[in-house]
C-alpha cells in the first residue's frame, strides 16, 4: 500500500517500522475481542497484562537475559534516568565513574554531581569527542559505585562496539540511540536504559534493566516513591498507571524486530546501511566529510560535513525538496546527520546515497 510516506531520518522520536503502524492501525477502534482501542484500556485489566508481560518477555528474549534482570517500563526518559541513577546508587562515600564521550554522557555527569562524588575517567573533549577511548585511556576508580557509559553519542555519531571493561565496578549503560541496533552480550551490563523513541517505539517510555545483584546495593531510604527502582519493579512497572500505549506500540516494534531475525539479523541490515552510507562519504572526494574515527563510526548516526556551511543549507533544502527529512546536524555541532535506526530501510539509505551522487555531480 503507498501512503505516499517520506524517507524519515529524524533523530527521535524517528521513524517506526511500517508493518507496526499498519498493525495499529488495523486494531484501531477495537483491539482483537477488547472492543476498544489500547488506550482505553485499563492498566489493571487482563487485556493490557498480556501486552505489557508480552514485552518484557521478547525483550528477555532478544537480549538473552534470565531472571536475575528486572525489566521496567518508566517515564521521564533517559534524562530522568541521568539522576535516578546516582539518586540510587552514589551511596555515602563512593565515587561514580562517568566516560565523558559527548553532549549525551556530559548530561549525565552534569546530574550525578548533584548527587554525590563524581570521577570523569575520561573525557574525549581534547578530540572534539571524534572517538570512543580505548580501555588504557580511561582512570577507573577502584571500588566505584558504578562506571557510566553511553555506548552511542547520538549528537557526535561514536559508538561502542567492544565495551569498556568496569573491573569489578557494576557497569550501566545508556543505551537510548542504539539498543537493540546490533547483537550484544548484556551480562556485562549491572544496568541498561534508553529512551523508547529511537529504536523501540514512540516517546514517552524509558526502558530499564536491572541486575538483581546491583539493585541490592540501591539505598533504601530518603528517594521519593516514584523515583526509586525497587517500587517499580516491586510492581511490575505498575506503581502507577504507565504509558500504556507506548508499551504497547514497543511490544509490536519487539515483535517486528524478531521478524527481522534478531539481533543478528537486524545487525546485518543495519551495518549494510551505515556501510552503504560511509562509502558515499569516504568515495565523493572529499566533498562529503566523515567527522569520526573510522574505528568509532556510528551504524546509527552518520554524520558528516560538507566545505561550508552555505552548501550544508543548500544539501538540506533540496534533499527536503527531494522527499528525505531529519538531515539537519544537532544545532550544537552543525552539519549533517543521518539517522538510521533499526525502522529506517535500507531502501531510504539507497535512495538518499543516490541524491548525494546527484548532488555532489550539481555542485
Ligand atoms: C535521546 C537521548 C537521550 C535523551 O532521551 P530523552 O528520552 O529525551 O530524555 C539520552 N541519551 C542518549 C544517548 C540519547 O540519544
Amino acid at each position: 500500500m503507498n501512503y505516499n510516506r517520506i524517507w524519515n531520518f529524524n533523530a527521535g522520536p524517528a521513524a517506526l517500522p511500517l508493518e507496526v503502524l499498519e498493525k495499529i492501525h488495523k486494531d484501531w477502534f477495537n483491539y482483537p475481542n477488547a472492543g476498544m482501542n489500547v488506550m482505553e484500556m485499563s492498566h489493571r485489566g487482563k487485556d493490557y497484562e498480556t501486552i505489557h508481560n508480552g514485552a518484557i518477555t521478547s525483550l528477555k528474549k532478544l537480549l538473552n537475559l534470565n531472571d536475575s534482570y528486572h525489566i521496567l517500563f518508566l517515564q521521564g526518559g533517559a534524562s530522568l534516568q541521568f539522576a535516578m541513577v546516582p539518586m540510587n546508587f552514589l551511596t555515602e562515600g563512593k565515587t561514580a565513574d562517568y566516560i565523558h564521550t559527548g553532549a549525551w554522557a556530559g548530561k549525565a555527569i552534569k546530574e550525578a554531581k548533584l548527587f554525590g562524588k563524581v570521577n570523569v575517567a575520561y573525557d574525549g573533549k581534547s578530540i572534539n569527542y571524534s572517538r570512543v577511548p580505548r580501555q588504557d585511556e580511561v582512570s577507573l576508580t577502584p571500588g566505584a559505585a558504578y562506571v557510566h557509559v553511553t555506548s552511542n553519542e547520538t549528537i557526535g555519531g561514536i559508538e561502542f562496539f567492544d565495551y569498556l571493561k568496569a573491573s569489578n565496578a557494576p557497569l550501566i549503560c545508556d543505551m537510548s540511540s542504539d539498543i537493540l541496533s546490533h547483537d550484544f552480550d548484556a551480562k556485562p551490563f549491572s544496568m541498561i536504559y534508553a529512551g523508547a523513541q529511537k529504536n523501540l517505539g514512540p516517546s514517552g517510555v524509558t526502558l530499564v534493566i536491572i541486575r538483581d545483584d546491583f539493585l541490592k546495593t540501591a539505598k533504601t531510604t530518603g528517594i521519593p516513591t516514584m523515583l526509586s527502582y525497587q517500587t517499580h519493579i516491586d510492581e511490575n512497572s505498575l506503581y502507577n498507571t504507565p504509558p500504556t500505549f507506548g508499551i504497547y506500540t514497543m511490544s509490536l516494534v519487539l515483535q517486528w524486530i524478531e521478524g527481522q531475525g534478531g539481533l543478528p539479523g537486524i545487525e546485518k541490515i543495519n551495518r549494510t546501511k551505515a556501510d552503504t552510507l560511509y562509502s558515499a562519504i569516504d568515495n565523493s572526494g572529499g566533498f562529503y566529510k566523515g567527522t569520526v574515527e573510522v574505528g568509532s563510526r556510528s551504524i546509527m548516526n552518520i554524520c558528516f560535513t560538507m566545505a561550508s556551511e552555505e552548501l550544508e543549507d543548500k544539501f538540506i533544502k533540496e534533499a527536503k525538496g527531494a522527499g528525505f527529512v531529519g538531515l539537519k546536524g544537532h544545532r550544537s555541532v552543525g552539519g549533517i546527520r543521518v539517522s538510521a535506526y533499526n525502522a529506517v530501510p535500507l531502501a531510504a539509505i539507497e535512495a538518499l546515497t543516490k541524491f548525494m551522487g546527484e548532488f555532489k555531480w550539481k555542485n
